[in-house]
């Protein structure tokens, strides 16, 4: 399917994975099966019926409240099912059928997770970190970035937070960073190669340091309060999985 078409279906494809990716961002904290038993108001417990669960529309159908118990449903289900629905459409447009593809969205997936797990739990969860190292250093036989640079990726995203991580512990005797932040950026060089990898790596520093400043300013926040940094590094892959390439061509072009 190329054209219009092709990109609806991919959308309405994307929103039911979103569909998925929030019961993996629900259950994966709290330890529990992601494919068994069925989906339930986590208010009432009752179980929901087919036509509740359909993305985004059964959200806007019942306007946001269970029809059980009345308790609202969190808005972080019909934001994951729209992200999830554009994801795909977009990713379909920019790069068609193809292993390529197949890559982006499974670490799209990913990363929706991470971040949203992150930002409410402050946890990365090795169910998705570690498998995720396996499946990028596989798809980078096939297509971009090639086997070479998604080991050398996983080596140096893993390798540098791990070094960062053992710095800032010599330094304040506390831990800074999780044992997640590393593996979560080894996944992503997996996927994207090393060089990339260090454009997330900027990335998520910069886009950290914006939020962390605006908190302070804000005084929503002190110097030392956490930050997940996993949320940030969600987005520097965000960044440099699209226009990271551009992004070196014109840094590099500037010596
Ligand atoms: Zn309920």
């Amino acid at each position: 399917m190329t054209g219009l078409p092709g990109v609806v279906a991919a959308a309405a494809f994307g929103a039911v994975v979103g569909s998925f990716l929030n019961v993996c961002i629900h259950r994966l904290p709290l330890g529990t099966s992601i494919v068994w038993p069925g989906s339930a108001c986590p208010h009432c417990a009752r179980p929901l019926a087919w036509f509740e669960n359909v993305p985004i529309v059964s959200y806007l159908a019942l306007r946001g409240r269970c029809r059980g118990c009345r308790a609202p449903i969190s808005a972080r289900y019909p934001t994951v099912e729209v992200l999830a629905a554009a994801m795909f459409a977009l990713a379909w447009w920019q790069y068609g059928p193809g292993v390529l593809l197949a890559s982006r969205l499974v670490l799209g997936c990913a990363l929706i997770v991470l971040f949203e797990v992150d930002r409410e739990h402050f946890i990365l969860p090795h169910a998705i970190t570690l498998p995720g190292i396996v499946a990028g250093f596989v798809f980078s036989f096939f297509t971009e970035p090639g086997w070479q640079s998604s080991l050398l990726g996983i080596l140096v995203g893993g390798g540098s937070l791990l070094a960062v991580g053992y710095a800032y512990f010599w330094v304040r005797h506390e831990e800074g960073l999780g044992m997640g932040d590393f593996k979560m950026l080894a996944m992503i060089g997996a996927f994207l190669g090393w060089r990339l990898t260090l454009v997330t790596l900027m990335m998520a520093s910069l886009i950290g340091s914006i939020v962390g400043v605006l908190l302070i300013v804000s005084q929503r926040g002190g110097m030392k309060s956490a930050l997940p940094f996993g949320t940030f590094l969600a987005l520097g892959a965000v960044v440099a999985a699209t226009v990271g390439n551009s992004l070196l061509d014109w840094y590099l072009g500037q010596w």
